[in-house]
């Protein structure tokens, strides 16, 4: 068991208005708790005031710790870098605006202690957002469940909670951020739960991020769909589509060179089916080739034989 109950881990982008007011509140509740904590923000290059704003905050509470971001790296590498360096026993992310309320930390950390969770996920089951935001969110939700199979209404809830074990088990990565129980999930950390959370408007500031983020959002869902499924395997996809697709083209071309002898005269070049032929066996050996490629690629990476141990005896 550690000694520290739970880490508080802030990304923040040019939050400096809300940074006091946000502490003063952790704090708050924190002590009426009776938990042991640290609070870890971590200031992904802003250039506002956030930074002395983080050392004033420090130098008064001895359980403040601070990391600056030589540039912004985004969200992700923000998260990643505190998840690496927190000591709690219950690791427990939130936003640097100030629409998550520390309120919520007290039974967040009751469902990773005593209800056994791996990682809880809030819900902003109503939210501030404008519309323009709240719709696309939506959607993403909905696709993000049916590809995953992950039951959760809010995936990209900035307030979670994690058992240390899952924070130093993963890594977040690119613009990840937005499906990281999706990485736990495959991890092997299968129990994920979900609490409805209170959301507030932004006080101070303004979004950081744009609608690209719902673009951004779905190519990032296709590659980790693909890199956890067939990264270590590239064959059993490549492979498998390019064989199909060149007996296909095999066929075709069969099919035309008997009926040309056998059946009736004509030009080969007439027959559009002779274009698919080719075009099928084409491709399905270039498939092929990108499966052996990427097979070779996977065997020399040096994760090829990294798991992750549940226990040992
Ligand atoms: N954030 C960050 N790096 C970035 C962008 C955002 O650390 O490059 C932080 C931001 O300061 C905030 C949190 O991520 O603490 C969520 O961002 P924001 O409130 O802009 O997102 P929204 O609530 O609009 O989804
Ligand atoms: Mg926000």
């Amino acid at each position: 068991m550690k000694n520290t109950d739970i880490s508080v881990i802030i990304p923040l982008y040019n939050e400096s208005e809300s940074l006091q007011e946000l502490h003063d509140q952790i704090c708050e509740v924190m002590n009426k708790n009776d938990f042991s904590f640290e609070i870890i923000f971590v200031d992904d290059g802003s250039n506002d005031d956030s930074w002395k704003v983080i050392e004033q905050i420090s130098s008064k509470n001895k359980s403040v710790r601070g990391i600056r971001f030589q540039r912004n790296y985004g969200k992700s590498a923000a998260l990643n870098e505190g998840f690496n360096k927190a000591n709690g026993n219950v690791v427990i992310t939130m936003d640097g605006d100030l629409q998550d309320d520390p309120d919520e930390i007290p039974e967040l950390y009751k469902m990773i202690t005593e209800e056994n969770f791996d990682l809880v996920s809030g819900w902003k089951k109503k939210r501030y957002d404008p519309l323009s935001k709240r719709i696309p969110t939506k959607l993403f939700n909905f696709i993000t469940r049916l590809v995953t199979g992950i039951k959760l209404n809010d995936f990209n809830c900035g307030l979670k909670a994690y058992k240390y074990k899952v924070v130093k088990s993963i890594e977040v990565y690119g613009e990840m951020h937005r499906y990281i129980p999706v990485i736990a999930k495959w991890a092997g950390f299968y129990k994920i739960g979900e609490k409805v959370v209170k959301h507030r408007p932004r006080k101070h500031g303004k979004t950081k991020f744009g609608f690209e983020r719902f673009i951004n959002g779905f190519l990032d869902l296709i590659s980790i769909t693909f890199v956890t499924r067939f990264g270590r395997k590239p064959m059993h996809l490549f492979g498998m589509l390019g064989s199909l697709l060149f007996f296909a083209g095999f066929m075709i071309a069969l099919y035309l060179a008997y009926a040309k002898f056998f059946l009736f005269e004509y030009k080969m070049t007439d027959r559009p089916l002779f274009y698919f032929g080719i075009l099928a066996m084409i491709l399905g050996t270039q498939l092929f080739v990108a499966g052996f490629l990427g097979e070779l690629i996977s065997r020399n990476s040096q994760d090829r034989n990294k798991y992750l141990i549940d226990k040992t005896i």
